[in-house]
């Protein structure tokens, strides 16, 4: 009897520490790499499904972990980086394999609509998609799974043929100069472009409502938000930057992350 407590005693204690350890290991390697972030939206390329304006701006969560992105499904949320020309989020020629953000680069938000193997014809409203399985889904202003901003009015005819680790993603946005994305990569751009795995920062998994934005004065060094008319932080730096954040229902104390 004595025995089989002792065994039972040790079970108790082993077992926990076993799992344990291993899932704090997990969960604060997560954590140092930045696993989730709150973010903020600003502008108009998501509308009607997300608000990006002063007085309504939408803001959730995002997980930025490699499961997420590897995970993830048509029509899903992302946030990226652009690697095209005229968008100033790389370092230009762009190098995929080792891309370098620039100082303005700007995390924007979009939908996925197509994934590593699709076949993506698009037509103006219509759009459809042929797996990797060889499975067409058509899809126009009815059955759309999403609702867009239309009228469309710069979505030219094109095929684009996605390979391993491209996606094609695009804002709700179709109107003209709606949302910059896969489609409309620039003016000038004739061929649709595509988004590569490097590009992609997270996953969106929660959206947690609305908020409001404007710019406030910060202080350089320190960070904190001052009055306008201040000339020295209590810090004793007397520079500061003007930037977008959020006013109201702040989420969030340590810096979202603000996508276009
Ligand atoms: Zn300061």
């Amino acid at each position: 009897m004595k025995r089989k407590e002792f065994i039972l005693n040790l079970l108790y204690s082993v077992v926990p520490m076993i799992l344990i350890i291993p899932l704090s290991i997990w969960a604060l390697s997560q954590m140092s790499k930045g696993a989730y972030d709150c973010f903020f939206v600003m502008g108009t390329s998501m509308e009607p499904y997300l608000s990006g304006s002063e007085n309504q701006s939408t803001y959730g969560y995002s997980d930025n972990s490699d499961k997420a992105i590897d995970n993830l499904k048509r029509f899903d949320l992302v946030i990226c980086y652009y690697p095209f020309e005229g968008q100033n989020d790389y370092e230009m020629p762009y190098n995929r394999y080792k891309p370098i953000l620039t100082e303005t680069a700007t995390l924007k938000v979009k939908r996925v609509i197509g994934l590593p193997g699709d076949k993506l014809t698009i037509d103006n409203e219509n759009f459809s998609i042929t797996d990797k399985n060889g499975i067409t889904e058509n899809y126009n202003e009815e059955n759309c799974p999403f609702k867009r901003k239309t009228p469309i009015e710069n979505r030219k005819a094109d095929v684009k043929k996605l390979e391993d680790n491209e996606y094609f993603v695009m804002g709700d946005n179709w109107t003209k100069n709606g949302s910059l994305d896969c489609c409309n990569p620039s003016a000038k751009a004739t061929k649709y472009e595509v988004l590569y795995r490097e590009n992609i920062q997270g996953v969106i998994f929660k959206l947690e409502g609305n908020c409001t934005y404007g710019p406030l004065k910060h202080c350089k060094s320190c960070k904190k938000v001052v009055d306008d008319d201040v000339k020295e932080c209590s810090c004793g730096s007397t520079k500061f930057l003007v930037y977008n954040d959020i006013i109201e229902k702040r989420p969030y104390e340590d810096g979202p992350i603000y996508i276009k």
